[in-house]
Formats: structure tokens, C-alpha cells, sequence
């Protein structure tokens, strides 16, 4: 059985931080490549615009160009309607019995889970591997992480990972004042962001 990590993101665009937290679990949890998938609609998120999937997902691709170790699937964005993380992981099931899934997120995630569709599905069919960002106790993160396990069952992993105070949200607001984003993401995201006039108000 191969390992895989796979992350959801909305990647509104994606980042550097996000990128580093796949090599990261990479690492982590010995895996041997982590599949980003970028969300269709968020239910979670229906209050503001997001930007098309077919617009993020290229960005994904361009970030990973060149990376054997990430890979990029389309399988939400062409699933159309609300993004739903436990039927991502069941269809990943059907279409690759012989892998074993691991669901990377942030760790502030895990206080957010329970108001997830179907949380036990989800932890019945993956690994979560939490990257703890040091904004919130260990102590908290191994409460909320035991009372998870009371409630769905499952597995839910802790793995260390660095404060990197950059979000999508800040690079969109950048963008739309006019100021520089560079290093923030890829040049290659870049330099597509500039090319299409994105995020400007
Ligand atoms: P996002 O904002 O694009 O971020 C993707 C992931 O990267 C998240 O886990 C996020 O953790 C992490 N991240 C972002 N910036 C980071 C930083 N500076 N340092 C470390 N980690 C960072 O994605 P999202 O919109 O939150 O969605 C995450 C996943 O959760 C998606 O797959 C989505 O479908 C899923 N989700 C599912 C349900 C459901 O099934 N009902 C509900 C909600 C979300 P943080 O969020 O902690 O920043």
C-alpha cells in the first residue's frame, strides 16, 4: 500500500505556505506524494466570490510544475455542486483501492470539523494529519484531538509545522491595492495572476 497525503484547498490562490505544508507531511508521515485538490464549491464559503475552479486549479498546476512529488487532481472541481471532503476520500477509495489516504489540514481544522458533513466518514477513510502551527496550545490541540476520537473513531495525527502568517485572503487583498505579492506565491502563479488581471477590485 502506497501512502498518500492528499490536501483540499480552496487555493484562492494557492501559496507558499501551502506548499511547504505538503512537503512537510511528505516528510511527516513518510509519504509518497501528496495530491492537492482543489475544492469545487464550498458550502462554508458561499458568502463571497471565489475565483472559478478552472482559474485555481491552474495555478495549482503551475505551483507543482516540476515537483514529482506533488500531483494535482481535478476530481472536486469536475464533481460539480458543494465540495464535501468525506466523498472525495470515499471516491479516492474506489479509484485507488491500494493506496492508504492521509488528509493533510491545519490543525485549527480540527475545531472546525465536527460542522463537516459526515466527520466519521471522513475519519473512517483517511488519516488526519493536523500541522500545528504554534497559535494554539499542544495541550488544546491533544483535548480536542482525544474528544475527536471518543466521538468518530479513526486515527488524527499532530505534525509539527511552522507560523507562516501568509492566507489567501491577504494576498487577494494585496493584489487588489496594487501591492506586490511577489515570493508570496510561485512566480509562475505569479506571473498567470499579472497575465489575467486577477484579484484586482
Ligand atoms: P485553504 O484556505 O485554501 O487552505 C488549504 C489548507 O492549507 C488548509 O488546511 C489550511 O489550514 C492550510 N493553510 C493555509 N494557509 C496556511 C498557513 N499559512 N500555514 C499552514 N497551513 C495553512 O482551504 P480551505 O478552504 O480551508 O479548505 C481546506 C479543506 O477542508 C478543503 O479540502 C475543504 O473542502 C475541506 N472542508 C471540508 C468541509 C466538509 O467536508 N464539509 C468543510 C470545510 C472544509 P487552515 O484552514 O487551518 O488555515
Amino acid at each position: 500500500m502506497s501512502k498518500i497525503g492528499i490536501m483540499g484547498g480552496t487555493f484562492d490562490p494557492i501559496h507558499i505556505a501551502h506548499l511547504m505544508l505538503a512537503e512537510w507531511a511528505a516528510d511527516a508521515a513518510g509519504l509518497e506524494q501528496v495530491w492537492l485538490i482543489p475544492t469545487g464549491q464550498s458550502y462554508m464559503k458561499a458568502d463571497r466570490s471565489i475565483l472559478p475552479g478552472n482559474e485555481r486549479l491552474h495555478m495549482v498546476r503551475l505551483a507543482i510544475d516540476g515537483n514529482d512529488r506533488l500531483k494535482c487532481l481535478d476530481l472536486e472541481i469536475k464533481r460539480g455542486g458543494y465540495t464535501y471532503s468525506y466523498e472525495t476520500v470515499e471516491e479516492l477509495h474506489e479509484l485507488y483501492p491500494e493506496h492508504q489516504f492521509y488528509f493533510i489540514e491545519g490543525a485549527d481544522c480540527l475545531f472546525t470539523m465536527e460542522n463537516w458533513k459526515c466527520p466519521e466518514r471522513l475519519l473512517a477513510g483517511c488519516t488526519i494529519l493536523a500541522a500545528v502551527r504554534g497559535d494554539v496550545s499542544i495541550q488544546k490541540l491533544e483535548e480536542k484531538r482525544t474528544e475527536l476520537l471518543a466521538r468518530y473513531g479513526g486515527e488524527i495525527q499532530l505534525m509539527p509545522f511552522l507560523q507562516i502568517s501568509i492566507s489567501s485572503t491577504e494576498i487577494r487583498r494585496r493584489l487588489s491595492c496594487g501591492e506586490s505579492v511577489r515570493y508570496m506565491v510561485p512566480d509562475k502563479v505569479l506571473q498567470y495572476i499579472q497575465h489575467m488581471g486577477l484579484y484586482h477590485e
